[in-house]
């Protein structure tokens, strides 16, 4: 978890890669449906372009048929999920239908400054449709109001480990994989 731009994305290949578990952004999921121009994308398509949330009925529907993917039968990452406390709900009644169990919740804290020049920056390398600098606002704002008050729902469960993500992409990384206390091969 963390705010738009936190470098969530970027961080949940390489917790995947090591798991060897697939890494689950609904954000990409939407992305490629928006570009293939399914129902779905199309439906997608009006709320992102708006920095607003896709809603939960169709997020929540779209997760759980991606986690009955046979690679995600021994364990997956989610990045961009949950975001509001509709879909914590939906996804703790998943798992316990799946027999998963949340292992953890890494949360990235990054300075508000510092996204906004991350994502500007990602607007001109990448070229995203809603990194224009309203739209930026506006989904800080969104995380602030509905998902920023769920990093609370989990630590009382004691699952949360915030860390630090400012700083180079790789020692972001090696904080996340201290704080799971996993050994990296390389
Ligand atoms: P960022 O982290 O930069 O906001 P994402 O790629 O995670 O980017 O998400 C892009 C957009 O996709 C969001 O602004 C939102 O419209 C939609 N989206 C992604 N995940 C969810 C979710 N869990 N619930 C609702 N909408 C979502």
């Amino acid at each position: 978890m963390g705010p738009p731009g936190a470098g969530k994305g970027t961080q949940a290949k390489f917790i995947a890669d090591h798991f060897g578990i697939p890494a689950i952004s609904t954000g990409d999921i939407f992305r490629a449906n928006v570009s293939q121009g399914t129902p779905l994308g199309v439906e997608a398509k009006r709320y992102m372009d708006a920095g607003e949330y896709v809603p939960d009925e169709v997020t929540n529907r779209m997760v759980r048929n991606r986690i009955d993917e046979p690679d995600a039968a021994h364990g997956f990452l989610l990045d961009g999920y949950p975001r509001t406390l509709a879909q914590v709900e939906e996804l703790d009644g998943m798992i316990k239908f799946t027999g998963h169990e949340l292992d953890g919740v890494v949360v990235l804290t990054v300075d508000s400054e510092e996204i906004v020049q991350r994502l500007l920056q990602r607007a001109q390398t990448e070229g995203r449709a809603d990194d224009t600098e309203d739209v930026i606002r506006r989904r800080q704002e969104v995380y602030v109001e509905q998902t920023q008050p769920l990093i609370e729902v989990y630590k009382e469960r004691g699952v949360v480990h915030e860390i630090d993500g400012l700083g180079e992409v790789d020692d972001v990384t090696k904080r996340i994989f201290d704080a799971l206390e996993v050994v990296r091969e390389s």
